[in-house]
């Protein structure tokens, strides 16, 4: 493959603002959705372009980060990652310390992990037999990892036993493939499963998940890779669980389906066509003083 504009090896300081992998990404400030918790962001493996605007730039301009196409492209049967919430969360690096505390919800004895994961072997299983080669991610996902889709899968609990359904989402600054996986998947899941679409509840956890977070923590998933959150079932309501933990090949194939879809529609060529360029995050405004 090639089309490799920027260099990076032996010459990276010839391309302006380019910052190589694991160099912080100071230029572009703080998270304004998170101002409390200032991120630590590098760039990820191949590195990034900071482009800041210029002098003539219109006011409010935030800049771009240009994100080389990585060199080691995916090669052979196509790949999917599919991340089981909360697996092996104790073998989290520091940056993930936040996320150590979460242990994912737990119902009437049922830990969300082991529905995760029983779902996350059960797709495997089905994506193997099409040729499709599987990683099976825990928590810490490698570093930039490179694959033609990953799909984190939780289940949820809303503490009461009220809510029903399923949510999916996606982060921003990423490639342009997401929302198609998205909606492949919500497709071929609501109608294997018969679960409604609870669009009213989708949080900034599922909207910010770290593992597609590449401009805050290292540990995130390559920006190229299509990925998306879904929340399989509320493990708190006794129609959502007993679905959750009776019919998982159904649930296992619903999601399959989708995955197929979206692969089957985006060529990887597509995937991995070109260099992308996303907004860069507004410096951190000043902390607002007390008035009198
Ligand atoms: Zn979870």
């Amino acid at each position: 493959m090639t089309g490799n504009v920027i260099p990076r090896s032996g010459g990276t300081d010839v391309v302006p603002g380019f910052v190589p992998a694991g160099a912080p990404l100071g230029q572009i400030g703080t998270d304004p959705d998170d101002p409390e918790d200032p991120w630590s962001a590098a760039a990820p493996p191949g590195g990034v372009v900071v482009q800041t605007p210029g002098p003539s730039a219109s006011p409010g301009s935030v800049g771009t980060l240009r994100v080389p196409l990585p060199k080691n492209l995916p090669t052979g049967p196509r790949r999917v990652g599919i991340q089981v919430g909360h697996w092996k969360t104790d073998e989290a690096p520091t940056e993930l310390d936040k996320l150590v505390v979460q242990t994912g919800a737990s119902w009437e004895g049922v830990n969300e992990v082991d529905v995760n994961l029983d779902i996350a072997q059960r797709v495997a299983v089905i994506l193997n037999a099409r040729g499709i080669a599987v990683d099976i991610l825990p928590t810490t996902v490698p570093s930039g990892y490179l694959a033609d889709a990953v799909v984190a899968l939780h289940a949820d609990s809303d503490g009461v036993g009220e809510n029903s359904g399923f949510k999916m989402a996606h982060n921003a600054r990423r490639g342009t493939y997401e929302d198609a996986l998205l909606a492949a998947i919500k497709s071929t899941y609501a109608k294997a499963t018969g679960l409604d679409y609870d669009a009213t509840h989708i949080s900034r956890s599922m909207t910010g998940y770290y593992i597609y977070s590449w401009t805050r923590f290292q540990h995130a998933v390559s920006p190229f890779t299509p990925g998306v959150i879904l929340e399989m079932g509320y493990l708190s309501n006794d129609d959502d669980r007993a679905l959750l933990l009776d019919k998982p090949d159904l649930l296992a194939q619903g999601i399959s389906d989708g995955i197929l879809r979206f692969l089957s529609d985006t060529p990887r060529a597509k995937i991995f066509e070109k260099d992308l360029v996303v907004p860069a995050f507004p410096s951190r405004p000043p902390a607002p003083t007390a008035t009198p």
